[in-house]
């Protein structure tokens, strides 16, 4: 038997980890971003003088200078960057100079052909922004904890090691991780993330390290064909069932949990803006303000609390897509539902939503929105869909399911998420409610008659 070649192909994404603060780390990464500022602006200007020279010798001679000849570089970035390396940014790493130089070098030569036009002018960098690391800059990149990685950079050329008194230009740095990177993180440390090419940036008086990998999606484990469907709810926060197996499904999270902690928050904030009452209006000054900071707190509380849960279902539920083999997520889209009450829907939704789209990316799952329409109406068994006016007959309670035209009983968010698995779900519907109604006109006619 002849195995079928599948194409791999290959993803680049980015991700951003925050470096530590260290004051002498911080002055030298301010320092190199100050040095390839000014480094690819002079580039820049060198690539705007070539290209001044380059027209003028066609004028005269009518060819174009051969940069080959001339400098025995095929494209000017390379002759730019020796030029450069005699007095420009020496103390930085040569890979960070080179990468920076042809970087700038080949944004002018893009943008070459709207400058000559008058279209756009010339780029100029900013002070402020990134600069380039090459993942060969990267290494012994090492796990200390879930939260904390360190790694060497080689940030400095052997006169930067001079001039700071160094015993190597090889940095040792911290990283932070959130959001999940830590994952990533340990990919490339294990070997099956591949490092490429990174930046160094900063922002908000941050520097962060933009690491940049590749990988192979699996395709062979992930079938784009086999999805798994997300019902969120009241109850359960997130409910799954995947297109290929019936039998599966699994509950992620408890609502109960949110409620309860809900409640307590309520009852405090309820206390505080008791306290507030009873100061009367005589007290208004400091005790205002502590009690508004009380309540900043128990947002801030609130958030963390959110954020945290929503990491922990998000990883779980790609997890499980992983390990099902799922290439395709299907959620609803809930942007502007207003039925129900859906607070706590909507409270936990949109950045558990956010967190499942980013961590899909990752590993190559693709997310689908649905129309949540009829989702949760629609007997999964025999494919009816029942009306929201009669909801307390197939709506048993909050946990139960009950088909009315196949007698089908099921639990409630299983159903939803097994209706949102189907592939091509929106017509499937689309299709019934025609059906539905044609039946419909076809029995109100037949006892007209
Ligand atoms: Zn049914």
């Amino acid at each position: 038997m002849v195995k079928k070649e599948t194409k791999q192909k290959t993803m680049t994404k980015t991700m951003r980890c925050e470096i530590k603060y260290d004051k002498e780390l911080y002055n030298l990464l301010s320092d190199i971003q100050y040095e390839v500022y000014r480094l690819k602006n002079k580039a820049t200007t060198l690539a705007y003088d070539w290209q001044n020279f380059s027209y003028s010798y066609n004028e005269r001679f009518g060819t174009y200078p051969n940069s080959k000849e001339l400098t025995g570089q095929v494209w000017i970035s390379g002759d730019i960057n020796a030029i450069l390396k005699k007095d420009h940014a020496k103390s930085v790493y040569s890979m960070t100079r080179e990468s920076a130089v042809k970087e700038a070098c080949d944004k002018f030569k893009n943008d070459m052909p709207q400058i000559m036009k008058g279209e756009i002018s010339i780029a100029r960098y900013k002070r402020d922004g990134s600069f380039p690391i090459r993942a060969k800059q990267i290494t012994y990149l090492t796990r200390v904890s879930s939260k904390k990685y360190t790694c060497k950079l080689a940030l400095l050329s052997r006169e930067g090691v001079k001039e700071r008194e160094l015993k190597n230009g090889q940095i040792d740095v911290e990283l932070r991780t959130g959001n999940g990177s830590n994952i990533i993180l340990d990919r490339l440390i294990s070997g099956e993330y591949k490092l490429s090419d990174s930046k160094i940036g900063k922002t908000k008086n941050k520097f962060y390290l933009l690491v940049a990998y590749t990988f192979t999606p699996n395709r062979e484990i992930l079938d784009e064909n086999k999805i798994m469907g997300i019902d969120v709810g009241i109850n359960v926060p997130a409910t799954l069932a995947v297109s290929h197996d019936k039998y599966y499904r699994q509950f992620v999270g408890d609502g109960k949990e949110i409620r309860d902690f809900e409640n307590q928050v309520i009852a405090r904030k309820r206390r505080i803006q008791q306290s507030r009452k009873w100061a009367g209006d005589g007290s208004v000054g400091r005790g205002i303000k502590t009690r508004t900071k009380a309540l900043d707190k128990i947002s801030g509380k609130i958030a963390n609390f959110k954020q945290t849960k929503n990491h922990n279902w998000s990883k779980f539920i790609i997890d499980e897509a992983v390990k099902m083999g799922c290439g395709t997520i299907q959620l609803e889209n809930l942007t502007g539902i207003a039925e129900e009450n859906t607070f706590l829907k909507t409270w936990t939704f949109y950045q558990l939503k956010q967190y499942i789209t980013y961590k899909a990316e990752q590993v190559g799952i693709k997310v689908v929105e649905i129309d949540p329409s009829h989702t949760s109406a629609r007997c999964n068994k025999c494919g009816y869909i029942h009306k929201k006016s009669n909801k307390d007959k197939w709506r048993l309670n909050q946990e139960t399911f009950h088909c009315q035209n196949c007698n089908h009983k099921a639990n409630a968010d299983v159903n939803a998420a097994r209706n949102i698995a189907m592939k091509d779900i929106e017509q499937i519907i689309k299709e019934q409610l025609e059906v539905q109604k044609k039946a419909n006109q076809h029995a109100l006619k037949y006892i007209a008659e």
